[in-house]
């Protein structure tokens, strides 16, 4: 605790120290002893806080000579080992903190991946070197001695030092003896480096050819190209599946790392990691290809980032987080949102920062171009790249040669249901079972959606006359049965919200009679294919993929391996198989219900269901044979559907950005929410009320503050739920409202009260 009785002071630090303190959301300020004079923005320090002094560790995000503040300032502590970041991400994190309204100090050591602050497969590497000694300083050396010495000197001097293992086998030594002992008489030098074990390449790096662009593809190329070069400016390619977006990023990429500079691309989550990845490993031989995603193992995550850091790479690949990943912004060139209207940018965890919109401040900071790019774009960035002319729009209204877009047929459920008659009915339905078995037969593959897990939705009594469906106690939601053949009925019910368990009940608690599993889920539907089609064995021909059944990114890679190479007919999965997979072999796609997110009260439900659909029919008719894709829906007319059926995007956000005008909804304004949880109601109602009125009092009513309501699930793991949603038209007056609720106390940063600014998810 010597820092605590100070020396000579030689200055004063802002520290934004790791927990959730609103009161200083910039940090507070200490005084640097001497020793300490050298400490940089970024690094990670130890500081005395509160009345107890407690040792604390925080982040350095200012240094000035004078102190900010009057009276008296402690002092730092010490420095950590913790790798320091560079000054520009911390200057990134002030951004995401004070727009996100998220306290700095979380917002920045969330920036550090958990491997790396806990140096997850670090090494201490001893290297060896020829000593600087005269020659009559030198020993007479023994034979194996000698041998090392000649193997060193003969080394160009940019492959010195060596390793001392490596000098071993060099030398051909069983034992390091005779190096150590050179060490000891001073003919030799030995220094410690630490690095990282996991050496690590992507696997089957195939070189790759550069097709020809067509015009289409040319005209972006060289309208972003010709901005490359101009600093900052927003670039949306709106391409229709299969259009050529991944060879425009791949040119301009080219362009970027041919001047040396580096290129940023951002892809929504790792099932799209393995392609992408292998396509620009494959392009750029020559260059160094960092990957950042949570599929990697945790030393191989702290290998990518350091080199990241060291800036020893050229491109950077990942996930959300990649944007925050300690790159040399000097040399940033470049940065790529691919597939920007997918909501796994938006973190849901605090900073809950959304990772399109933290990469074009990026660009702007930098400053350097952003590209993004979808087949169907969100709103937002729609509605900036039209009618709002902040963003350049490009189009790719044709597929790349040789691809065809799909015949879409939109097959009514309810029509084929009464048809086929309720009995024998499955979620299957007869026009995609048809369907499937021609394409079996022909040769081809199939990918077949159903945005649920597990086996059925919910259980419930068949007595018609009892009411009773199996609920969660901790949460207001049924409870999903998922299937395991050893145990008792069949399987277990699972609560997808808190994750508890159950066995299946014998019979109704109610009533006593017996209970039916009702809502197929791909488990179920897993079995009818089966048997249905003995072609399709399960875990061999047939695959389910989702998160029950790929529970890392290997498994997930293993399956997509061998749906590529035709060994695996039909993949069976939730909404990870609907983004960006690319194989040629895919005759057919199946939505099996296109309606599971469109009557949830969330304003962006019908903009998702284009989406799904869109996204999900785009992943055929990429070979040289035609698909087809069929899409089962209660709605065959609705909006969302038709237009994605008949890939008519400008026509669906057209329609749809009218109605968001017409309710005052995103993205023509901005939207802020708040969700109080507590597990006493009361309680829960009364902090939602006393927040709505604090914010009401403070938003001079440009804000508009609705709530508090319940949330959609009102009730999960016994934390009641409510929410309060705020509106304006841009972010000043949003920003404005809560900052003063924030200093008037009502929003105590506690675990109960989550905000969340842009939300993606109203659940
Ligand atoms: P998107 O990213 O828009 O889905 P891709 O860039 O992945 O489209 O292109 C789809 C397929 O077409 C890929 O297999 C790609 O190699 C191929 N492709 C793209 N552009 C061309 C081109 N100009 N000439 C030939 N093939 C192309
Ligand atoms: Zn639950
Ligand atoms: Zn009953």
């Amino acid at each position: 605790m010597e820092g605590l009785f100070p020396q000579k002071t030689t200055g004063f630090v802002r520290v934004a120290v790791d927990r959730g303190l609103d009161r200083y959301p910039d940090g507070l300020t200490y005084a640097l002893d001497e020793e300490l004079a050298d400490v940089t923005i970024g690094e990670e320090v130890m500081v005395p806080l509160g009345r107890g002094n407690t040792p604390t560790p925080g982040y350095v995000v200012l240094k000035t000579p004078q102190s900010e503040t009057d009276g008296p300032v402690k002092h730092v502590l010490s420095r950590t080992k913790t790798p320091a970041l560079p000054e520009g991400l911390i200057e990134l994190a002030r951004w995401i903190s004070s727009y996100y309204l998220a306290p700095l100090g979380p917002t920045i050591s969330s920036m550090l991946p958990a491997p790396v602050r806990r140096r997850t497969g670090s090494v201490t590497q001893r290297m060896i070197d020829l000593a600087n000694v005269s020659p009559e300083q030198t020993k007479s050396p023994t034979k194996k001695q000698k041998t090392v010495l000649e193997v060193l000197q003969a080394l160009p001097s940019e492959a010195r030092p060596v390793e001392r293992r490596k000098l071993m086998q060099l030398a051909d030594l069983q034992t390091p003896g005779p190096i150590d002992r050179l060490v000891k008489n001073g003919m030799l030098e030995e220094t410690r480096q630490t690095a990282i074990e996991a050496a690590w390449r992507m696997a089957g790096v195939q070189k790759m050819d550069r097709p020809t662009p067509t015009e289409a593809q040319q005209r972006v190329i060289d309208g972003i190209a010709a901005e490359l070069a101009n600093g900052f400016s927003t670039h949306l390619i709106r391409g229709v599946t299969g259009a050529g977006k991944t060879e425009v990023y791949l040119q301009l990429i080219e362009q970027v790392v041919t001047l040396n500079r580096i290129a940023l691309v951002l892809v929504p989550e790792i099932s799209l990691t393995p392609q992408t990845g292998a396509r620009l490993t494959g392009r750029f031989p020559d260059h160094r290809v960092a990957l950042l995603h949570s599929g990697l193992t945790a030393a191989q995550r702290h290998q990518q980032w350091s080199q990241v850091a060291n800036d020893e790479v050229d491109i950077i690949l990942g996930a959300r987080s990649a944007v925050l990943s300690p790159l040399n912004r000097n040399r940033l060139g470049l940065i790529v949102v691919d597939e920007e209207h997918d909501h796994s940018y938006k973190q849901d965890s605090m900073p809950r920062y959304h990772g399109r919109d933290v990469a074009i401040r990026l660009g702007q900071m930098t400053p350097c171009p952003v590209v993004l790019g979808s087949a169907t774009p969100s709103l937002e960035s729609w509605a900036n790249a039209t009618e709002k002319g902040v963003f350049h729009l490009h189009d790719l209204p044709e597929r790349a040669p040789g691809l065809i877009l799909p015949k879409v047929r939109i097959v009514d459920m309810a029509k084929d249901r009464h048809r086929e008659g309720a009995a024998t009915w499955s979620a299957l339905g007869p026009t995609l079972e048809q369907a499937l078995g021609e394409t079996l037969d022909a040769g081809g593959q199939a990918l077949l959606l159903l945005n649920r897990r597990g086996f059925a939705s919910y259980l419930t009594c068949r007595n018609k006359a009892c009411d009773w469906m199996l609920t969660c106690d901790d949460c207001d939601v049924s409870m999903v049965m998922h299937r395991q053949h050893d145990l008792p009925r069949g399987g277990f019910v699972r609560c997808h919200h808190c994750l508890s368990e159950q066995r299946v009940p014998r019979s109704c608690p109610a009533c006593g009679q017996g209970i039916t599993a009702m809502g197929q889920r791909t488990q179920r539907i897993e079995e009818i294919l089966s048997r249905r089609f003995p072609s399709l064995v399960a875990n061999e021909t047939l695959r389910r993929i989702d998160s029950d059944t790929m529970r890392t990114a290997d498994d997930l890679h293993q399956v997509l391996e061998a749906f590529g190479e035709g060994e695996v007919r039909v993949l069976l999965g939730t909404q990870m198989i609907a983004k960006g997979l690319d194989y040629p072999g895919v005759r057919l796609v199946g939505v099996l219900d296109a309606d599971t997110s469109i009557h949830l009260p969330d304003f962006r439900a019908s903009e998702r269901t284009f989406q799904l659909v869109a996204q999900v029919c785009g992943r055929c008719g990429r070979g040289e044979a035609p698909g087809r894709a069929i899409i089962q829906t209660y709605n065959p007319e609705m909006p969302a559907i038709e237009c994605a059926a008949s890939g008519q995007y400008r026509q669906f956000a057209a329609a749809e950005l009218d109605d968001r005008r017409a309710c005052g909804l995103p993205p023509i304004s901005r939207m802020a929410r708040l969700v109080i949880q507590d597990q006493n109601l009361h309680r829960c109602e009364a902090q939602a009320q006393a927040i709505k009125e604090q914010l009401a009092a403070s938003s001079d009513g440009e804000v508009d503050v609705r709530g508090p309501s319940d949330c959609v699930i009102g009730r999960i793991a016994q934390r009641y739920r409510k929410q309060i949603e705020l509106l304006a038209a841009s972010p000043g007056p949003l920003h404005a409202a809560l900052l003063k609720a924030r200093a008037s106390g009502v929003l105590d940063g506690s675990q109960r009260v989550t905000l969340d600014i842009d939300p993606m998810s109203l659940m």
